[in-house]
């Protein structure tokens, strides 16, 4: 019988795998993809984040990979109108690093191959849960057939749809949001450099982040309900119409476009299985929190599965990591809302209030500062 069945091998079932293996616990990641994820989803790896990434060894070869981002700035109409820096958010990673999601997953893949080469089983589907009280039965599929893997405690990083989610008929919270984004990764053509560039245009927002290899992120807010047909064309229209800055459609390397909701579990702990990352919550993707709190939700967990493995009676922990857990994510939905908030179309009348307000706001240094911690998650 294997100690922990992790289901989802994404960036929070693959961390979660390494803390318990780096402490000698039999663990095996069920993964449905056969290969290694390609898209460049999540880019911000915040520092409470590289905090919890150098736990498991993976840190500083992400940091020499990645983009700091120690700076951002917000243009409206052509004009500064505020500028934050990162530099008192944390001693020892005091910026944003900005990375490919796929590259951070094939990082944290390495290192959990690294210490146990067997652990993680592509390929593999769970269609089935169930818990007697003393352990778990996985029903797994594969190219092979169906199996079943017996487990100790299981945990679900399975992602939005996650399938141990339903499997448990979890209770969620749901909301939906009238925005929508399209969002594409273009060669860098501007002087912004290593600095994050926030346009807060009357027509929407435009958002622009660096990645590595002289790339850089352009985000649009669009007037569509729900998820539009991408097209880089049209995105580079918009940046151009909205920003002035001129963007080569034809250097484009990733292109994709979203509605937003938000989706919270009642509970993360069900029995001898827990719910984590995306398959606990959903947030919006502005504002880049999504992986970075499942991460967190993983180093809490993780010490709490050892000493349940240990026999070790934790039920009030558990309790505890729960409300903690959800009570981090109920903040980032709503510093979610806020960054959409700030993203929506206005009136030009309205949209000069706005901007001179977040100008002043800016302009005091304990806003200033205290808005820059609520970007890196602290
Ligand atoms: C456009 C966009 C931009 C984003 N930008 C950011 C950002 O900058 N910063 C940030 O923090 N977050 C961002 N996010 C959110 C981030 O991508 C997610 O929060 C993160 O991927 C969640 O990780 P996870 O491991 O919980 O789930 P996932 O990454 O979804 O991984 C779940 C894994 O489980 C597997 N799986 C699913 N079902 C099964 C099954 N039945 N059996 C076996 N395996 C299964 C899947 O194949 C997948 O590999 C963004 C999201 C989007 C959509």
């Amino acid at each position: 019988m294997i100690d922990v069945v992790v289901v989802g091998g994404g960036p929070v079932g693959l961390y979660l795998a390494a803390l318990l293996l780096q402490h000698g616990v039999s663990v095996r990641i069920l993964e449905r993809r056969a290969g290694p994820n390609t898209h460049s989803r999540a880019i911000g790896i915040h520092p409470p984040s590289l905090e919890a990434l150098d736990g498991i060894g993976v840190a500083s070869g992400l940091v020499s990979e990645g983009v700091q981002i120690r700076r951002g700035v917000a243009i409206g109409g052509g004009v500064e109108v505020a500028g934050m820096s990162f530099h008192t958010v944390s001693s020892r990673y005091p910026f944003v690093l900005s990375v490919p999601q796929a590259r951070t997953e094939a990082a944290l893949e390495r290192r959990v191959r690294e210490l146990d080469g067997g652990s993680l089983l592509r390929g593999a589907t769970v269609t089935g849960l169930h818990d007697d009280g003393a352990r778990v039965a996985v029903d797994v599929v594969t190219a092979n057939g169906e199996s079943r893997i017996h487990a100790s405690l299981a945990v679900a990083a399975d992602g939005v749809r996650s399938t141990v989610r339903q499997l448990l008929a979890a209770p969620m919270r749901v909301k939906g949001y009238p925005d929508s984004y399209v969002m594409g990764d273009f060669a860098d053509s501007t002087a912004f450099g290593p600095d994050a560039a926030l346009f807060l245009e009357h027509a929407g927002i435009v958002e622009s982040f660096p990645l590595p290899g002289g790339v850089r992120r352009w985000v649009a807010r669009t007037r569509g309900a729900g998820a539009d047909v991408p097209d880089a064309r049209s995105l580079t229209g918009i940046v151009r119409e909205r920003t002035g800055v001129s963007v080569d459609a034809g250097t484009n390397s990733m292109l994709s476009s979203f509605g937003v909701r938000s989706r919270l579990v009642t509970r993360m702990i069900h029995g001898r299985t827990a719910l984590v990352g995306d398959a606990a919550h959903e947030i919006s993707p502005i504002g880049g929190q999504g992986m970075n709190l499942g991460w967190l939700d993983a180093a809490v967990l993780a010490p709490l599965l050892l000493s349940r493995l240990a026999h070790t009676d934790v039920a009030r922990e558990l309790q505890c990591f729960e409300r903690q857990r959800l009570q981090a994510a109920a903040r980032a939905v709503r510093q979610s809302e806020i960054n959409m908030m700030l993203g929506r179309p206005l009136p030009r009348p309205l949209w000069h209030a706005r901007n001179r307000l977040i100008r002043y706001a800016a302009s005091v240094p304990a806003i200033n500062s205290r808005a820059a911690a609520r970007f890196t998650m602290h």
